[in-house]
């Protein structure tokens, strides 16, 4: 229930004669006229309310209307004029028991507020045989009602009329200026209210948490909030249209026109259908050029567009870096290469960081050497000054952390003690700080180093030192694993003492090789090698110089023989090479050219002259689609025992009999 006239009168509530006009003012100006001029007036408002009256002749009040027959033509008269009634026209009349009567509407926007009379006057001196012969028709009291007739005022026809429409038209001029008065009061009221609405909204979206702004559809922005500022950094300023914005925020237009602009064309779409507008989550380029995952609801209120953001960066970097993280697990887990593994952990830490340049050095066997592993950012200059850099007490910050085991945080390269030596070489890479974690074992061995390099001078935040642990982490299972792994494969593929094939292993890719050699009608030749005498070494050297002799009879076969040769130990002093795409005469002459570089090999003993040692060979080649590795190897055996038997240090080849 609106408690003033100002909250009652608006464009749509209907309002009352009195809701405009000062009704005990306008009163007193009634009776000032009637004072002035004799007539008497009244108004009546539309609901037939009785607001003012002045004057009043006795002639109607003490007579007429007293009368029941006076009365009942009083009546209708006022029915007629009220008949006749209309906006500016001046209803009028005599009425029937002989008086002159005047009416007009006060109409305000079509509306009639309120009905002004006039009267009753007479527009000439009265016929008094005609009121005579009335009084004594009605029974009036003859002296005293033609006394109260020659009191009216007689005003002709034009004054009346004129004065009738100057009342009526200061009725109109009081209501509407009232009624313009009454609609600035509303609309003040109006202003106050939505001023106050407005306001409270905007304290509301500046204290929200969450980033908003809004525009005039795909157009301007209109609003940013202060955390829209705090998180991305841009003021309305900065963003005057959408455009700018998508802009500045998308800055890569491939990202634009594959991510952002179908995105708005659904958006446009939801507000024609009147259907939620689709969220969005991207990645938003602030103003300091700092990259935020964001989600981005909009919504349709009417033209403009309502937009909040919510961040979630770090969320979003955490998902991120546990993916990367179970992916380089799974590297680890599947034998992919240390390089490749220690190489993803650059790219997913660069990528968090586009500002940081890492590195990753391997301490080398003596565990006194860093060799570069992975620096894909640094330059190809720098990265080779830094392999094989001695670790110490002051040797960067790479090599300091190595040396003590722990992290070495240098802010300031330029400044910086333990950069001393190097100062003019990081200038030149155009590197400023240098953050180094040691890698290290589960027992706390130095495996290496990661290091994060930054083109300025750079302090670490509490995130950047846990990107650096996270990195060192994962590459010291990296690490550590390779090397139980390779000690796993080594045991499982191949010989102890030689480091060639072992047995199973030779047997296995025999097998390999000689299905393929099935199937694509391949040539596949086999040797195979006994040490002539061996036994004669271990009685004479011991058994520590037979293994000499068969350690370096392994490295004159790996640097005698092709890289596809396979070489495998399958016996004490008895090999086997297995050599894919060969034809027999080949396979002589490489078991010829294996014989000979192995006589002329020495073995150095300590305190003695060097050692000199043979072998024979048995060689067969591969000649019928039934062959089997078995079978093979008993030709290449047969052959060699041939050789063994014709004296020795020679080759055999086997013949069918
Ligand atoms: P031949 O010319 O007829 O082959 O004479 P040989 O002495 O080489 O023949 P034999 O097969 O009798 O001797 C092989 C010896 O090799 C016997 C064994 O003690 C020795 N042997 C086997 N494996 C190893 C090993 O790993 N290290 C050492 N030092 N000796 C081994
Ligand atoms: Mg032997
Ligand atoms: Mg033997």
């Amino acid at each position: 229930m609106p408690s003033s006239p100002a909250a009652a009168v608006t464009n749509k509530t209907p309002y009352r004669f009195i809701d405009l006009v000062d009704a005990p003012a306008f009163a007193r100006m009634l009776e000032s006229f009637f004072q002035a001029t004799g007539i008497p007036n009244g108004v009546v408002d539309a609901e037939g309310n009785l607001l003012s009256m002045s004057g009043g002749e006795n002639a109607c009040a003490v007579f007429h209307r007293t009368q029941p027959q006076a009365a009942e033509r009083c009546r209708e008269s006022n029915l007629a004029i009220m008949h006749d009634l209309r906006a500016g026209h001046v209803a009028g009349g005599l009425c029937k028991n002989g008086l002159m009567d005047y009416a007009t509407p006060v109409v305000i926007e079509d509306r009639q507020l309120a009905t002004l009379f006039l009267g009753q006057i007479l527009h000439s001196p009265p016929d008094m045989a005609f009121f005579r012969a009335q009084a004594k028709q009605l029974g009036f009291d003859e002296h005293a009602y033609l006394e109260s007739i020659a009191a009216i005022p007689v005003i002709n026809k034009e004054r009346a009329e004129s004065l009738m429409t100057v009342m009526v038209e200061m009725a109109h001029m009081l209501a509407a200026s009232g009624l313009s008065r009454l609609r600035q009061m509303a609309l003040e009221h109006d202003l106050n209210e939505h001023a106050e609405r407005r306001i409270q909204l905007e304290d509301l979206l500046e204290s929200s948490p969450v980033a908003i702004g809004w525009s005039d559809g795909d157009k301007h922005i209109e609003y940013i909030n202060r955390q829209f500022t705090l998180l991305f950094g841009y003021t309305l300023n900065d963003l005057p249209d959408m455009e700018t914005w998508y802009r500045r925020a998308y800055p890569d237009p491939d990202y634009r026109e594959s991510v952002i602009a179908p995105w708005r064309k659904a958006v446009a779409l939801a507000k024609q259908t009147h259907t939620q507008a689709p969220e969005l989550e991207a990645n938003v380029t602030c103003k300091d050029g700092l990259l935020r995952r964001i989600v981005i609801r909009p919504s349709w209120v009417g033209k403009r567009r309502l937009v909040s953001f919510t961040d979630i960066t770090d969320r979003w970097l955490s998902e991120q870096r546990q993916q990367a993280h179970d992916i380089m697990l799974e590297m680890v887990a599947r034998g992919s290469p240390l390089i490749e593994i220690l190489a993803a952990i650059v790219r997913q830490i660069e990528s968090e960081d586009k500002s940081a340049r890492c590195s990753i050095l391997l301490l080398d066997k003596d565990g006194k050497h860093l060799l570069t592993a992975v620096a894909p950012s640094l330059p190809k200059f720098y990265n080779e000054a830094i392999h094989g850099i001695e670790i110490g007490m002051g040797v960067g910050s790479c090599g300091t952390a190595a040396y003590l085991g722990q992290r070495v945080i240098v802010e300031d390269i330029r400044t910086h003690d333990y950069w001393k030596p190097y100062v003019e070489l990081a200038a030149k890479a155009g590197l400023q700080a240098c953050w180094s974690e040691p890698i290290l074992s589960s027992r706390g061995k130095v495996l290496g180093t990661f290091a994060i390099y930054h083109a300025t001078a750079k302090s670490p935040l509490p995130k950047d030192i846990e990107r650096i642990n996270f990195a060192a982490n994962v590459a010291a299972v990296a690490i550590e694993n390779r090397h139980t792994r390779d000690e796993l494969e080594q045991r499982a593929y191949s010989d102890y003492l030689t480091g060639l094939a072992n047995r199973r292993y030779f047997l296995e890719q025999a097998e390999t090789e000689l299905a393929r050699a099935l199937r694509y009608n391949g040539k596949l030749s086999i040797l195979m090698l006994d040490v002539d005498h061996f036994k004669l070494f271990n009685d004479t050297h011991g058994h520590k110089v037979g293994d000499l002799v068969l350690q370096k009879l392994a490295d004159v076969c790996r640097a005698t023989l092709r890289n596809i040769d396979i070489v495998g130990r399958i016996g004490g002093e008895e090999f086997a090479v297995l050599l894919p795409e060969t034809e027999p005469q080949q396979a002589e002459e490489a078991a010829e050219r294996l014989r000979a570089a192995l006589a002329a090999a020495q073995v150095p003993l300590s305190g003695g002259l060097p050692l000199h040692f043979t072998a024979s060979f048995g060689v067969t080649t591969l000649d019928s689609k039934d062959a089997n590795i078995d079978m093979l190897l008993n030709q290449a055996d047969e052959a060699l025992y041939r050789a063994k038997s014709e004296g020795r240090n020679r080759v055999c080849t086997y013949h069918p009999h």
